[in-house]
């Protein structure tokens, strides 16, 4: 039975545009900006890619956050201006700390060719470690829990008294899905959590999540009982509830100002971002849409 006081907003993803792929984007969204430190998730595919083309996503740079690429099919393969060059397969974690500046690709393999499918999530930096050095971490296994009808996976955080070995800079939880049946996984009561379905539909709380979907369950509970009669996959995230930064763009800052400043590193070039030389051409953008917005009321 669902607990009472349980109370599910569900919110629908909505498709983005990153490179040539589509994806479903379930954070930030309208009114749910972020859900603890996670800031950002992209569902991405599933697609077809050819070991020349893939996710073809060029140099392009962030600041203020962590990537977490996070594969359920094929392979992909990250490039970065620390020296970086990782292939990535299901199961494994890609984790970049970008701190004060990074930039990265990712890019078909060469080899794989098949289906595709993954999600890219970001995880907003503490003041601590936001202007910090850039990290790259490969996690080519990570712990699991068998709850019978599931298999939880835990890609950062600790879970079910698991810890993966991710680094993180503030209290979070991220947790890969895999359900068939029902299943009551436990939660911490200071922790605000939400679900985005990638495959499949589960029951949460007595609201019915389907594919695309976030639903947000907010802080002040202690486990979670899920239904997925039909079998389902998703992310559980979660964290003790973060500031909401401000977003532009590749980049996770705390104002408009910063920001832009970090956009002038990227364009001008600085030095700031490091560089990757890619085939691929780096990647540009339009000036913030701030400075439109000043001219059009001068
Ligand atoms: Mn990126």
């Amino acid at each position: 039975m669902p607990e009472a006081d349980f109370t599910v907003e569900v919110g629908d993803a909505h498709v983005a545009q990153v490179g040539h792929i589509q994806v479903r984007r379930s954070l930030p969204r309208h009114g749910r900006r972020n859900v603890g430190a996670w800031c950002f998730a992209d569902h991405m595919g599933p697609l077809s890619v050819t070991a020349t083309s893939g996710l073809d996503i060029g140099p392009h740079p962030h600041c203020g956050l962590q990537t977490v690429t996070w594969l359920t099919a094929g392979e992909a393969l990250h490039h970065d201006s620390l020296g970086t060059e990782q292939l990535i397969r299901p199961g494994q974690l890609n984790l970049m700390t970008a701190g004060h500046g990074v930039v990265h690709a990712e890019e078909a393999t060469g080899q794989y060719e098949g289906r595709l499918e993954g999600i890219q999530l970001w995880i907003a930096q503490p003041d601590a470690t936001r202007d910090g050095p850039a990290q790259f971490e490969h996690l080519p296994t990570l712990p699991r829990v068998d709850f019978g009808h599931g298999v939880a996976t835990v890609l950062v955080g600790e879970f079910a008294g698991i810890a993966s070995p991710a680094r993180h800079d503030t209290p979070l939880v991220g947790v890969d899905l895999e359900l068939r049946g029902r299943v009551e996984v436990p939660l911490r009561a200071d922790f605000e959590y939400a679900l985005i379905v990638m495959s499949g539909g589960v029951d949460v709380a007595g609201s019915l999540d389907s594919e695309g979907q976030i639903g947000y369950l907010g802080l002040g509970h202690d486990s979670l009982a899920l239904e997925a009669p039909e079998g389902a996959h998703g992310v559980l995230l979660g964290g003790t509830p973060f500031e909401t930064p401000f977003m532009w763009w590749n980049f996770v800052a705390r104002s408009r100002e910063e920001a832009e400043a970090a956009y002038e590193s990227w364009v001008r070039p600085d030095g700031r971002f490091g560089e990757v030389k890619r085939l691929l051409a780096p990647v540009m953008t339009p000036p913030p849409y701030w400075r439109t917005l000043g001219q059009a009321r001068s």
